[in-house]
């Protein structure tokens, strides 16, 4: 390989050099031509014919001189300058890109919190930062990976020792084989179920890959089948559950996964609100930004969210009450399923809380919903 700055130094170099070898070449000729012309003496002769003769002397001769080694000098000069300056030049672009690619073997290697330094202000720096805020992102996204997979493993992990654990117990005699045993260790493997599904349906709607199965579909009936799944833990907790459904009209949807993400979001209703507390479900046609949107709003009197929290609700095994157990929560993914269930109907999820006064989340979908 012959280095980048080798090339644009030679390169500029040989340009140089060959404009500079004919400059001097041509004001030596003219110069010599010119003078030579000037100092030619004519006499007329008296037929009329006319002659001359160069009066070169001695002074003239050495004036010629000085002018070629003056020629021949401001040449070098420039040659010499035009060689440094092509070297500091090719250098100014090799350098940082020799950076980056120090930079570039590092995050090959891992180490994604290498940054690139460039001082300059052209195109190279724009570069480099470029560089900077992907490598940041990198180690964002690697951070965010490992965090999950942990996360991932924790969460895996309680309910099968729970299950592992008491059936040691009832191999061993030490926990009785009833049925209350086994309806719990079947609660357990429910849940199981339940979160690996939920962490499949999550990862195919993050890496895009989720196929949505559209039809043309009531939302208004769609809500009241999700609030009729919700209806017996409602009652449970004597939860007053009520539904303010507005003329919709009807809307191309994956049906299933729409009812999916009213079910989370009325079973977090209904799980974060006290005994006798309220949850009402709402449809209505709003027009935001000039376009229309269905909107589907869950709105509970419970305990609310700290404004602390909701920013990372929608995050993956985010619990804003880090004592309750998933015993009591649920898969601790649940809105970040519904936020990308949404995202990929085309819509977006908005939520409103204040700690004691309740919750109010609000999905909305484009009125006129993009093809998939
Ligand atoms: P979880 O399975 O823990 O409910 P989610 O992703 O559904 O997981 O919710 C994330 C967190 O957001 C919950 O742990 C809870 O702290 C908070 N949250 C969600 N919905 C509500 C609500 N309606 N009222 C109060 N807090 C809520």
């Amino acid at each position: 390989m012959i280095s980048i700055t080798y090339r644009i130094t030679g390169l500029m170099f040989l340009a140089i050099t060959l404009t500079v070898f004919l400059l001097v070449f041509l004001a030596n000729h003219q110069m010599t031509t010119l003078f030579a012309n000037y100092l030619v003496d004519l006499y007329q002769h008296s037929d009329g014919l006319v002659t001359g003769h160069t009066m070169m002397g001695l002074q003239e001769q050495e004036f010629l001189n000085s002018v070629h080694n003056s020629l021949i000098w401001v040449g070098w000069a420039i040659v010499l300058v035009g060689l440094a300056a092509s070297y500091a030049l090719a250098r100014s672009i090799t350098v940082p890109l020799r950076k980056l690619n120090a930079g570039v073997r590092e995050i090959e290697r891992g180490n994604f919190a290498h940054t690139v330094e460039v001082d300059s202000n052209d195109e190279v720096q724009q570069l480099a930062a470029a560089f900077n805020r992907m490598a940041a992102a990198l180690e964002t996204n690697n951070r965010l990976r490992r965090q999950l997979l942990a996360d991932i493993a924790h969460e895996l992990k309680t309910p099968l020792s729970v299950i592992q654990g008491n059936l040691e117990g009832m191999i061993d005699g030490v926990v009785a084989t009833d049925r209350e045993q086994l309806l719990s260790l079947f609660e357990e493997s429910i849940h199981l179920n339940r979160l690996i599904n939920d962490l499949r349906d999550l990862s195919l709607a993050e890496a895009g890959q989720l196929s949505l199965e559209k039809a043309p579909a009531d939302i208004n009936q769609l809500v009241a089948h999700a609030v009729g799944m919700v209806k017996r833990l409602a009652e449970e907790k004597k939860l007053q559950v009520e539904c303010d459904l507005g003329r919709l009209p009807t809307l191309e949807v994956d049906v299933n996964r729409l009812r999916q993400v009213v079910f989370n979001l009325l079973t977090n209703a209904v799980r974060y609100t006290n005994e006798g507390g309220k949850v009402t479900v709402a449809t209505a046609v709003e027009r935001r930004e000039e376009q229309e949107w269905i909107a589907v709003s869950v709105r509970d009197s419970g305990q609310g969210i700290a404004p602390e929290d909701l920013p990372y609700i929608f995050d993956h095994f985010y619990r804003a009450d880090k004592s309750r157990n998933r015993r009591s929560g649920g898969t601790g993914i649940g809105l970040a399923i519904v936020k990308r269930l949404v995202e990929t109907h085309g819509g977006s999820v908005l939520v409103d809380s204040r700690p004691g006064e309740g919750s109010c989340f609000k999905v909305l979908l484009p009125a006129a919903a993009p093809k998939a």
